[in-house]
């Protein structure tokens, strides 16, 4: 490893780590601390030069390269590879007149948002504002307003990239009408990406924030939701979310091991007439709900912002009918006071993702009314089973009314891409990689793979052993 290091060192300028430097195990350390990565080596990236250098290395090597920009979404695919990191690519630029963010590759949705916010404008972030916007558009993004507006690779305009032979292209619809097809849903198995150009639209009249109710509520909540979420308009989205607190000492103790109902709200423009339906339910302990900018979406989940191990699952929801609200009751309910589920959500979706968008990127669209999503703390393997049981769980109790696709974000460990695509689409997205990395040097979280049985393992560069 030190040999590589060395050579690395040759040929960056950015900072290079291998196992046994200082500092080595805190950089290789992904956000979702219940994911170790077993990296060879970790590159922190001066710019776009320089991540164009360390491919033309990488490549002429062999070494595989991951890339990270917050480690929101970690993965063992990455082991044996060599990380790069794009935290020192943290430019952003917001041309107000033409509604139009330029971002490096390795910034998160906050300090977007607050520059967008000073205009009277949004991206189409998701629920937490310290995911990472490449990240995040790679996926596809289902966030806040992809009822109004699709998915939010779809605001996606240009890509600067690195390609797997060391070129750093401008990626857009006209000049490479593939690539940017696969990099708009299909992850990052394509390209080093060292910034992107995406769409603002205009917030104002932003308004939303979360209630929250004891769990006794439950039944009353979950009711309201199916009946307002029936009503709403597109500039209206609704998440619903059962909370079990978990019982760590770092919870306040009003809160530690109890389980709630939170109903979270973000409209656009004059679409909150469904809300009365949530007012008449007595007992809320919280309601968060105002007029908001752009800077504050990050926060209306209440979603953590620093590093903890956590393990996620998500299913798309045929329906939400009256039967699968109580077969998720059944399922999802703390049995003995407290379950392992911290969080069970279910996002109203629909809207815009449903219609056909004649320059979709890969990601398409979202055919399913509601995202289901489990999340559990996971701080010891205990936990981490116990997570994975009551998630399996679950998911067999709903398997019904599960069409069995789930968004490229939403993908957990042991998935693929095939439960994101259609096969025709993961075709196109193997020719497309094939195209492109032909030697696969770039190894996406979640990477494109043909079906088991039809993998040729000569066009896979082989991980280096740590
Ligand atoms: C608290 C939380 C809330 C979330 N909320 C939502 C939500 O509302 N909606 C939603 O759709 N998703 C959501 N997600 C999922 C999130 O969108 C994905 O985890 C996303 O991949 C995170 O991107 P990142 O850059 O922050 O993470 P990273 O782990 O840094 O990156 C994820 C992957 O993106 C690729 N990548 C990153 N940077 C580059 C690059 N420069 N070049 C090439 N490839 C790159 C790599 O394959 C990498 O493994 C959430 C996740 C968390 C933890």
């Amino acid at each position: 490893m030190a040999a590589i290091g060395g050579e690395l060192r040759t040929v960056v300028r950015g900072r290079v780590l291998v196992p046994g430097d200082e500092g080595f195990e805190q950089a290789s350390t992904p956000w979702n601390l219940a994911v170790r990565q077993r990296v060879s080596a970790v590159v922190e990236v001066a710019d776009a030069a320089d991540a164009a250098a360390l491919v033309r290395f990488a490549a002429a090597a062999e070494l595989p390269l991951s890339t990270r920009a917050t480690g929101h979404s970690p993965s063992s695919a990455a082991d044996g590879t060599v990380l790069v990191t794009t935290r020192a690519l943290d430019g952003i630029e917001i041309d107000a007149a033409a509604r139009v963010a330029r971002v490096q590759a390795g910034v998160a949705w906050q300090p977007v948002l607050e520059r967008a916010a000073a205009y009277g404008l949004a991206g189409a972030c998701g629920s937490s504002a310290v995911v990472g916007v490449t990240g995040y558009m790679l996926g596809g993004g289902v966030g806040w307003f992809a009822r109004s507006r699709g998915y939010a690779a779809h605001a996606v305009r240009a890509l600067e990239v690195v390609t797997a032979d060391g070129d750093q292209r401008r990626v857009t619809a006209d000049s490479e009408p593939d690539l940017f097809w696969a990099l708009r849903g299909g992850g990052g198995d394509f390209a080093l990406v060292t910034g992107m150009e995406f769409e603002l639209f205009d917030a104002t009249g932003l308004f939303g924030g979360r209630i929250l109710w004891p769990a006794e509520r439950t039944e009353a909540v979950v009711a309201a939701f199916r009946q307002a979420t029936a009503e709403a308009e597109e500039g209206l989205s609704l998440w619903l979310t059962l909370i079990q607190f978990p019982p760590f000492p770092e919870v306040p103790e009003m809160l530690r091991g109890r389980a709630m109902v939170a109903v979270d709200v973000v409209a656009l423009g004059a679409v909150t007439g469904p809300l009365r339906l949530f007012e008449e339910i007595p007992g809320a302990v919280l309601d968060t709900r105002r007029p908001l900018d752009a800077a504050q979406v990050g926060g209306v989940c209440m979603e953590p912002t620093d590093p903890s191990p956590a393990r996620v699952r998500g299913e798309l929801l045929a329906e939400f009918s009256g039967r699968v609200s109580d077969a998720l009751l059944a399922a999802a309910a703390p049995q003995g006071g407290v379950g392992p589920l911290a969080l069970v959500q279910v996002r109203h979706l629909g809207g815009a993702l449903t219609r056909p968008c004649a320059d979709a990127g890969c990601a398409g669209g979202i055919a399913e009314p509601y995202l289901l999503s489990l999340l559990g703390p996971a701080p010891t393997p205990d936990f981490e089973a116990a997570v994975a049981e009551r998630s399996d769980a679950v998911v067999d109790a709903l398997r019904p009314y599960l069409s069995g696709r789930k968004p490229f974000t939403y993908l957990d460990s042991g998935e693929t891409p095939a439960a994101v695509f259609d096969p025709v689409t993961l075709a196109r997205l193997l020719e497309i990689k094939d195209r492109y990395d032909p030697d696969g040097l770039f190894r996406s979280n979640f990477p494109v793979i043909p079906p088991l049985g039809e993998e040729d393992p000569s066009r896979v560069a082989a991980p280096v052993t740590v």
